[in-house]
């Protein structure tokens, strides 16, 4: 269900006008990657929060969340390993002037070389019908082995090149693919070079004792350094999870595709504390785990897989994304990582306090091992809403543009409409609305003809609209519209705040 690069950019415009996202500061022409929620958005963000603090931390006994702060001590970073290793191998096109990351253009080669494939693999399909055997196929077609041997070949050369620190190569496999700028065609390219994606800044007033400090790239080393703090204040006992949501910034060099890769994001993390040699289990667990999350949410199975690392990044011992299926392709929306006890014994080591965990059970103390779940917020709001963002043609030939987001992350719950401005419909309305809005987020709309008002909440993705009308001054019933079906029933008053409870409840999900 590619909705493509045209969809895109109309979701992108949908977010703007129905106050979801504006880039950051507009009126000056904007700063790159960097973009404001607006008054949908923020609540609908929030909401994706709320739903994943309540899954991750209310919905297991054994993580608690904490809230850490942006700075930390400069060594921090030099134990993660981020100072030294915290790079994206860049490169320059001469001629259109344009930066890319390097690894991204070899990547997208070999994605385009499996798309030659999966071609081939649908031309199959038409012509076998139900009686085709993809995995045969995909094993003896010589043109998809031919293809699938390049991929291989690309994909070691340029691991190994990676893992050797080895830019020239890196470099020169970009000239023998003969990958070109995507912008001006050209293949004349610079050298490739590693590049920090780490903001600083000093701290102190004054220059002369300033430090230099980071602006933190992942949520997660606050988690890392205060875990001995939590597990002896929480009486936590292993296998316990830590999480946390907050804010990280990175220096990326091509920042593209709107909210997807920004300077300054959210993520949403959780890192869970193991016995060593228990970690590949729990992180099939938690595999499992977050993506039953994603589909809990009722988007279509078919939109996420699963994605193995080829290249481990320093700290881990094994990685998976969960891919989601944007508009624009099937790009990493979380991060699954066995991150050994690669940072806590390198806090330990750089701190020269002991981070080790005694174990009751077993008479031991060690230092744990951590399986971590690493999403964006950012990016699962761009999956929420470029899934949620449909045109349709309806019945009696008009259009709508609706937004079906599960409605339990819907930014307003429920609208309130009187049908007209007169006949005390206004009152009666505010009556429901002041009823109301104690439990969920309410809005009262009153201006233009009904039709329209139902058009706009359904563009910001209201699940529910409550109608006002002469009638309810007769016997209190009103009408509850549904969204997506448009459909309409006559419910009392007094059973709106329990029927739409009910419908946006969690326990749906
Ligand atoms: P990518 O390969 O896309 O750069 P990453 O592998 O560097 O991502 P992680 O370090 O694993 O990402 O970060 C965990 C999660 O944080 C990612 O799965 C993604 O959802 C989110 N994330 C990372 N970088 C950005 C960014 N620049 N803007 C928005 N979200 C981001």
């Amino acid at each position: 269900m590619q909705k493509g690069e045209d969809t895109f950019k109309k979701i992108i415009a949908h977010a703007k006008e129905y106050g979801f996202i504006f880039q950051s500061s507009e009126i000056y022409d904007g700063l790159s990657a960097v973009y404001d929620y607006g008054q949908n958005g923020s609540a609908l963000k929030n909401n994706i929060k709320d739903y994943w603090w309540k899954s991750m931390v209310q919905y297991h006994e054994n993580i608690v969340g904490i809230d850490a702060a942006i700075f930390m001590h400069p060594t921090v970073w030099k134990a993660s390993g981020h100072v030294d290793a915290f790079n994206d191998p860049l490169i320059d096109n001469k001629d259109s002037k344009k930066r890319y990351r390097a690894d991204v253009l070899i990547e997208d080669h070999m994605a385009k070389l499996d798309e030659k494939i999966n071609k081939e693999v649908e031309k199959a399909f038409k012509r076998f019908g139900d009686s085709f055997d993809e995995k045969m196929f995909r094993e003896t077609n010589p043109r998809v082995l031919a293809n699938q041997e390049k991929i291989d070949a690309i994909r070691t050369r340029f691991v190994a090149a990676l893992d050797n620190d080895d830019l020239k190569d890196v470099k020169a496999l970009i000239e023998e693919l003969e990958i070109a700028c995507p912008v001006s065609g050209s293949k004349n390219w610079t050298e490739v070079r590693q590049f920090n994606l780490m903001f600083n800044t000093q701290m102190g007033s004054l220059s002369e004792d300033a430090s230099l400090i980071y602006l933190r790239p992942e949520t997660a080393q606050g988690i890392f350094v205060n875990y001995l703090n939590v597990q002896k204040t929480g009486r936590m006992k292993i296998p316990f999870g830590i999480a946390q949501i907050g804010k990280a910034f990175r220096n990326e060099i091509v920042a593209r595709q709107f909210i997807f890769r920004m300077r300054e994001f959210e993520q949403m993390e959780m890192q869970f504390f193991v016995r060593p040699g228990e970690e590949m289990q729990w992180y099939e667990y938690w595999k499992e785990d977050r993506i039953k999350w994603h589909q809990s949410l009722g988007i279509p199975k078919e939109l996420f897989r699963f994605h193995d690392h080829d290249k481990l990044a320093h700290y881990a011992n094994a990685a998976a994304d969960i891919e989601f299926q944007f508009p624009f392709g099937f790009k990493e929306l979380e991060g699954i990582h066995s991150r050994t006890d690669f940072d806590l014994g390198a806090h330990q080591k750089f701190s020269g306090k002991k981070l080790q965990y005694f174990d009751p059970e077993t008479n031991e103390s060690y230092v744990p091992f951590v399986v971590e779940t690493s999403i964006g917020l950012d990016r699962m709001f761009l999956a929420i809403l470029s899934h949620a963002y449909k045109e349709e043609t309806l019945d009696d030939g008009s259009q709508r543009v609706v937004l079906n987001l599960p409605s339990m992350l819907a930014p307003v719950k429920a609208a309130i409409l009187p049908l007209m401005k007169k006949d005390g419909l206004p009152e009666k309305a505010r009556e429901l609305m002041d009823n109301l809005k104690y439990d969920f987020m309410c809005r009262y709309e009153e201006k233009d003809a009904i039709g329209r008002r139902y058009r706009r909440q359904d563009a910001i993705g209201t699940p529910y609209c409550i109608t006002i009308d002469h009638q309810t001054l007769e016997d209190n019933t009103v009408t509850i519209r549904e969204r997506d079906t448009m459909q309409q029933e006559r419910i009392h008053m007094d059973d709106v705040k329990r029927v739409v409870l009910e419908r946006i409840s969690y326990r749906k999900g």
